[in-house]
């Protein structure tokens, strides 16, 4: 389903989910009908501008946690508001655990710091109102009044923090019990540890909420945590078994790429494709079948040299699949030459990446992700084209 772009804020861009639409209907049974009692039109503009602070709140979350992932240098691709809340998608980099729990506790604070610009404007609103016991303030949210709306929404930012707070993925608390977790046992075990914390707190909440509360909305919010618990295990797992595989296993051998002083034309024997420029088995360039394409329309005669790309990135044989795959998405290269103590020993393309994906075949969502990958290098190397 397609979401709507609400704007910019400082790079991250802003979308509404289709669903957002149902906060109007919730809006319309909550302030339209007979049953709160308040009902008419002034209660549903109260009840719309209300949910609009409420969301504005939940924009200021995630915006929390993207502004404070860019401090550290994580791409934040954009933020989504839906009817549950609001998701910030980052890129997918396992960063130090003290980073990890900054990017989280950025969120919550943004909530905190909304409560506390609150908390004095509640209380002089209650004193020039002649309120005087606590629970005078709480009864202010039994009206439409601006009290009200105050109230509320210092009520909306706390349940936001203690919900976020819970230790159970994919909420804050949950990778801050993570990183804490990472910290003594490590990253697979701690992830592990903590996606399963999470599901049993999801569980009973759902329980809870079912017996005592009569409430099955919760439900639905601990079908969701499960989930996502599980999917954030998985793609720990995959992290940590593309970390244990050698990219010169699955480095392509091209007879040692090609020669700076031979003529261009040569690079298009077995067809066009990116190219390792070697000298003596050591790596000197890349030539990218896009230039060789492009300078080879007016049969020129032009070598290897001429057009070569002289920025030299490689890999050795012993490096990760998993770092490898950072660095050329990191430099935006579809593909890059593996040496062995400084001799060419293959090339490594976006396209190895399904055999990478053969090694993983234990990890269902792998697939995916891999097909996604080789699709984002391909538009990465596209747009740097043009
Ligand atoms: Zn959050």
């Amino acid at each position: 389903m397609g979401t709507f772009t609400l704007g910019r804020v400082r790079d991250v861009e802003v979308k509404l989910h289709p669903s957002f639409g149902l906060v109007f209907l919730y809006v319309f049974f909550q302030w339209g009908t007979d049953a709160s009692g308040l009902a008419g039109i002034v209660a549903v503009l109260f009840g719309l501008l209300l949910v609009g602070l409420v969301f504005a709140c939940v924009l200021l979350h995630e915006l929390g946690h993207s502004f404070m992932a860019m401090h550290f240098g994580v791409r934040v691709h954009d933020v989504t508001l839906s009817v549950i809340g609001g998701v910030a998608r980052t890129e997918h980099v396992p960063s130090r655990p003290s980073t990890e729990v900054l990017i989280a506790l950025a969120g919550p604070a943004m909530n905190v710091a909304v409560m506390v610009a609150l908390a004095p404007v509640i209380l002089l609103y209650g004193v020039t109102h002649g309120l005087a016991s606590g629970g005078e303030y709480v009864d202010l949210a039994l009206g439409v009044s601006v009290g009200s709306l105050l109230v509320w929404l210092f009520y909306a930012n706390a349940l936001m923090v203690l919900f976020n707070m819970l230790p159970a993925f994919p909420l804050d608390g949950g990778r801050v019990l993570r990183a804490v977790l990472t910290l003594v046992v490590g990253r697979e075990t701690g992830t592990r540890t903590a996606v399963l914390v999470g599901q049993a707190l999801a569980v009973a909440l759902a329980i809870v909420s079912l017996v005592w509360l009569q409430n099955p909305a919760a439900v639905l919010i601990a079908v969701f945590i499960v989930v996502m618990a599980q999917a954030e295990g998985r793609a720990v797992r995959l992290e940590g078994a593309m970390r244990r595989l050698r990219v010169g296993q699955f480095a392509l051998w091209d007879m040692g790429g090609i020669a700076p002083h031979q003529p261009l034309a040569y690079a298009l024997r077995g067809g066009p494709r990116d190219l390792a420029v070697t000298d003596r088995g050591r790596v000197v360039g890349m030539l990218w079948r896009h230039d060789v394409l492009h300078e080879l329309h007016g049969g020129s005669r032009l070598t290897v040299a001429d057009v070569m790309d002289p920025d030299v990135v490689t890999a050795t044989v012993d490096e990760s699949v998993y770092d490898v795959q950072h660095r050329m998405n990191r430099l935006n290269r579809w593909a890059i030459p593996v040496t062995e103590d400084g001799q060419y020993r293959g090339i490594f393309t976006a396209d190895r990446f399904v055999h990478v994906y053969h090694h993983l075949a234990p990890f269902p969502l792998a697939a995916r992700r891999m097909t996604d990958l080789a699709a984002s290098f391909r538009q990465g190397v596209r747009a740097w084209t043009r």
